[in-house]
């Protein structure tokens, strides 16, 4: 097993975060990245640096204007009079306004708005950089695993899997895990499974592959009516056109713990089996742990030893990829609890 890491990812440190109210302190700090190189250092595992990535594969996911615009922005930002240490967007277009004829203004704050999807994703001048170094260690890994080894670890940061084509939202830039999908595909993979264990559904992942009938997403969160991103996430999306019966929501309430948590993964790993899955790809977050301050359910460490070891009996081209998890002090042991039956 092969770790990709780049320490380019530690120079995105955003500050801004909106809760009920309260402007907080961000918590997806590079801290939670120092603990999981930390882990893997511990267990011994080989670390690699990725080569950067290149444009042709970020486009495979995400639009050209939405790249351009994370690249830009930071300049832009700071030609503004009076700017904010971060870029925050203070508006979104809304459906009304699309009903009517909205348009891309030329001034970037409005821009802001228009490619972010709340206010979760600030962005600083370094903030494309990291992505970038995410984003290559997602594509190395699924690279390796084309190639040669069974299972890699991509440690990624910022998350991605609530990044779309062309909108950023809940600290996510670009969508690490459909990148990595993507590449196993393109690498000749007819059939690729991405399986999302982080506690917020992956709206991103769902809505690049919605159309996919290649591609099967199937996700294990918390229920939207109580929960990030609050609006989709629900059983009942399925998939569209050729990819129908391609999407699977497996939603649970406030307070799920370990048997409900690993009974909803049974369903997805039958899925996944069912599906004909030549190589897979795990959105892999810490964030379902009930050591975490979001505390949303109640799932132990030893769940998360379980679950490795149902991923790991699928004997499956494997590549995983870190999304959240902001216990700094237990996301560590939790990687090591996952890893340790590969
Ligand atoms: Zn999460």
């Amino acid at each position: 097993m092969k770790v990709f890491w780049d320490p380019v990812q530690m120079q995105h440190a955003p500050k801004f975060f909106l809760q009920r109210g309260h402007v907080r302190r961000n918590f997806e700090v590079p801290a939670r990245a120092e603990v999981l190189l930390a882990a893997c250092h511990d267990m011994g595992l080989t670390v690699e640096i990725p080569a950067q990535v290149e444009r042709a594969a970020l486009e495979g996911v995400h639009s050209a204007a939405y790249l351009d615009f994370l690249r830009d922005l930071p300049g832009q930002w700071a030609a503004l009079p009076d700017h904010g240490p971060e870029a925050v967007p203070n508006i979104h277009p809304s459906p009304e306004m699309f009903a009517n004829g909205a348009r891309m203004p030329v001034n970037v704050v409005g821009q802001l708005g228009w490619y972010t999807a709340d206010t979760s994703c600030p962005i600083s001048a370094t903030t494309w950089p990291a992505a970038l170094a995410a984003a290559s260690c997602a594509l190395a890994a699924a690279d390796y695993v084309s190639a040669q080894g069974r299972i890699a670890y991509a440690l990624c940061r910022p998350p991605g899997h609530h990044a779309y084509p062309a909108r950023a939202g809940g600290h996510c830039y670009l969508n690490n895990a459909a990148l990595a999908a993507q590449r196993l595909r393109d690498n000749g993979a007819a059939r690729v499974a991405i399986l999302d264990l982080d506690s917020h559904h992956g709206n991103g992942t769902q809505s690049i592959f919605w159309s996919r009938s290649d591609v099967l997403f199937a996700s294990i969160h918390g229920d939207p009516n109580q929960y990030y991103p609050w609006y989709v996430g629900h059983a009942h999306e399925r998939g569209g056109g050729r990819g129908f019966g391609c999407n699977l929501n497996l939603p649970l309430a406030r307070g799920a713990d370990d048997l409900d948590w690993l009974t909803a993964l049974e369903h997805a790993i039958a899925a996944i089996r069912s599906f004909g899955t030549d190589a897979l790809v795990v959105s892999l977050g810490f964030d379902a742990s009930l050591h975490e301050p979001l505390q949303f359910f109640h799932v132990t460490d030893d769940a998360f030893s379980r679950a490795g070891e149902q991923v790991a009996a699928l004997k499956m081209k494997t590549v995983l990829v870190q999304e959240g998890g902001y216990a700094t002090g237990q996301i560590g042991a939790l990687l090591k609890r996952f890893l340790s039956i590969f």
